[in-house]
This record gives C-alpha cells, sequence and structure tokens, in this order.
C-alpha cells in the first residue's frame, strides 16, 4: 500500500474536519425551521462526504479539491446572504483553507468569484466604509495566502526534486527506483506490459579512482550519467543504483530489444571518450518483467547476471536467467 501524499492527507482532513463541524449545524437548523440554512448545510456535507470517498477510493486529488473549495466557499456566501453581513467572518477560514488545498492561482481565482458574488449580501445593508473595511481585510489575508502557498509549493517542488534524484549525476536515485518499481509492479499486476531491467556496472572504477583522483572518478560518473540519459524515451527511466552501479527501467521495451539495448549501451560507452588515454568499460545484467515477481527479485536476477558478466571477463552484458515463480515451482513439483 502506497503511502498518502502531504496533500491527500491535508485533503482528507479538511473533509473530516468540515463534516464533524458542519452536521451539527445542519440538524439544528432542520429541526429548528430553518429551512434554507438547512439545504445550504446539507449541500456542504454531502459534497465535503463525496470528495471524502472520491479521495479514499483514487487518491486523485485535483477534482475533490476543487469541488471542496468551491463547495465551502459558495455554501459560506450563500449563509452571509441568508444570515446578514455580520456572518462574514465564516469565510475567512474558508479563504485559507482554499490556498492549503489548490495552487494558488486557481485559489486566488475561486475567491475572487466568491467575494464578487458575496458583494450583493452586503449591498444597502453596510455602509461604503464597511464594505471597504471587509473587502481590504479579505484582500490583504489573500495576499498573505497567495505568497505563503507560492513560496511554500515552490518549496515542496524543490526538496521533492533534491529527495528524488541523486546530487552528483542529477539522475532519480535509489529511493525513487524503490517507489517506482513498485508502482510498476502493481501497473503490470492490473495490466501485464513488456518491461526490463537492465543494471549497470563501470569495470575496476576503483582503480580509475586511484589512478587518476576522486574528482575525475566524479566526472566520469556525470558523463556515464548522460549517456545513458540519452537512450531514455518516456517510458524509460535512469537511475543510480549506488557508487557506480546505475539502472536503467524500460516499460514497453520486450527482452529482445533490450538485449540490444544492453549492447548498444555496452559498445557506446566502450567507444566514448570519457577519460583521454583510457578506455572506460561497463558490466551489465538484463531481467525481464514476469509474473509473481517482486521488485527485489527483479533486482537481484539481474545483478545475479551482471556478477556473471563481472565473471565472463567483463565488457559485456548477461541475461539474467528466467525467473520461476513459486506457482510455477509448486506445479512442477506435483
Ligand atoms: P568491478 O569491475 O568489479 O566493478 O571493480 P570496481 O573497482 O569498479 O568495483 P569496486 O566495488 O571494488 O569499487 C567501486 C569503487 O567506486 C570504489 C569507490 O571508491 C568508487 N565510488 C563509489 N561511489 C563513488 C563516487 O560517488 N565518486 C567516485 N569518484 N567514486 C566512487
Ligand atoms: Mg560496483
Ligand atoms: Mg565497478
Amino acid at each position: 500500500m502506497l503511502e498518502r501524499t502531504y496533500k491527500e492527507k491535508m485533503l482528507i482532513a479538511t473533509c473530516i474536519l468540515g463534516i464533524i463541524g458542519a452536521t451539527p449545524f445542519t440538524l439544528y437548523r432542520l429541526f429548528n425551521g430553518y429551512h434554507l440554512l438547512a439545504f445550504l448545510d446539507t449541500c456542504l456535507v454531502v459534497g465535503l462526504t463525496s470528495c471524502l470517498y472520491c479521495v479514499l477510493k483514487t487518491r486523485k486529488i485535483e477534482v475533490p479539491a476543487t469541488i471542496v473549495s468551491i463547495v465551502s466557499l459558495g455554501v459560506m456566501v450563500g449563509i452571509v446572504h441568508v444570515k446578514g453581513p455580520s456572518n462574514v467572518y465564516t469565510i475567512f477560514p474558508v479563504i485559507m483553507a482554499t490556498f492549503c488545498l489548490l495552487t494558488a492561482r486557481s485559489a486566488a481565482i475561486i475567491n475572487i468569484i466568491a467575494m464578487f458574488f458575496l458583494f450583493p449580501a452586503f449591498y444597502g445593508k453596510l455602509s461604503s466604509y464597511e464594505i471597504i473595511i471587509i473587502y481590504t481585510s479579505i484582500f490583504v489575508l489573500s495576499l498573505f495566502a497567495y505568497f505563503f502557498t507560492l513560496v511554500t509549493s515552490q518549496q515542496q517542488f524543490e526538496l521533492t526534486r533534491l529527495a528524488a534524484r541523486d546530487g552528483l549525476t542529477g539522475v532519480w536515485n535509489r529511493r525513487t527506483l524503490d517507489s517506482d518499481l513498485k508502482q510498476l509492479l502493481l501497473n503490470y499486476q492490473s495490466k501485464p506490459f513488456y518491461a526490463a531491467l537492465i543494471i549497470m556496472d563501470i569495470d575496476h572504477f576503483k582503480s580509475i579512482n586511484d589512478q587518476h583522483g576522486h574528482a575525475i572518478g566524479d566526472e566520469i560518473l556525470q558523463k556515464f550519467a548522460k549517456l545513458l540519459s540519452s537512450f531514455t524515451g518516456i517510458s524509460d527511466q535512469v537511475y543510480r543504483y549506488g557508487g557506480e552501479e546505475f539502472v536503467l527501467v524500460t516499460e514497453g521495451t520486450c527482452i529482445k530489444d533490450a538485449e540490444i539495448l544492453a549492447e548498444t549501451i555496452r559498445s557506446r560507452v566502450e567507444n566514448s571518450q570519457f577519460l583521454e588515454g583510457q578506455k572506460i568499460t561497463i558490466s551489465l545484467g538484463v531481467a525481464e518483467l514476469k509474473r509473481d515477481i517482486t521488485s527485489e527479485q527483479w533486482l537481484s536476477s539481474a545483478d545475479e547476471a551482471l556478477y556473471f558478466a563481472k565473471n565472463s571477463g567483463r565488457n559485456q552484458y548477461q541475461m539474467a536467467k528466467p525467473f520461476e515463480s513459486k506457482a510455477s515451482l509448486v506445479l512442477a513439483a506435483s
């Protein structure tokens, strides 16, 4: 089970709090004859419950978050219209919530539209001075919320990038590999497709480091990662598995094509001038995605093939042994 994202948790918490907060008002108003207000509250509770169900079921957040924001703001504006301008304070927390749930731009647009519909609730009931005070407060609050959301979302984007990428080479890191493989296997279980994993290791890298220094070693790693990235399309990804080991995962590639790709990469590295006067080579292990295989088993079968390539003289690829699932082993034994 994948962990829920921060935005998902935020939306779930908002829906639950909204439902808990609005239900007593709905019941109170319903049983005390405030039918219009009870109807507005019911819209809010039903809207929040539907969105909560949708997030829990589908894990999609954009549409439910937009609906929650529109329904909540709409209901609050409606309440001010029905109960009078003195209820305007109920809108302030909802404005803040919209900036927490949506992008700064979407929240700003929805709030501007809501403020437009709010105006008739004040017109003729409040003095111009009072209306200006209310709108100025809403504007200042929205401005702070807008810039706060903008800055935090940029910081979050940068942090996510840093946590997902390898600092030296810029390709995806081991943590991303683990979560991507899990996701890929989940997709495969619902609808099988071709996929292959190629694990690569630079040959005798320790002696390159020893001869030329760690900084040159780093440069070679960067050049190698750049070369690997040039082989990737939309459905292929490159990861730094650790040290001088990299993994390439290709989706929609049959094992024959993966084999050709492995050989192409190997020969491109051999013929590249990563280091003047010295040939750099790599060894590779190739494994196909099979039914019932776990991500660990997939990786370790490619790793075994890599180990075999190393023991067979390096500067070559080896194919992983066919994977035997537990089910097929049980069938074979019976
Ligand atoms: P083999 O052909 O068997 O793979 O031999 P090898 O020397 O490449 O393998 P070994 O595991 O003995 O050494 C890996 C070396 O990679 C040792 C380590 O110093 C180096 N290394 C790991 N990470 C980095 C890095 O980020 N930068 C540099 N410059 N070197 C690194
Ligand atoms: Mg190694
Ligand atoms: Mg090595």
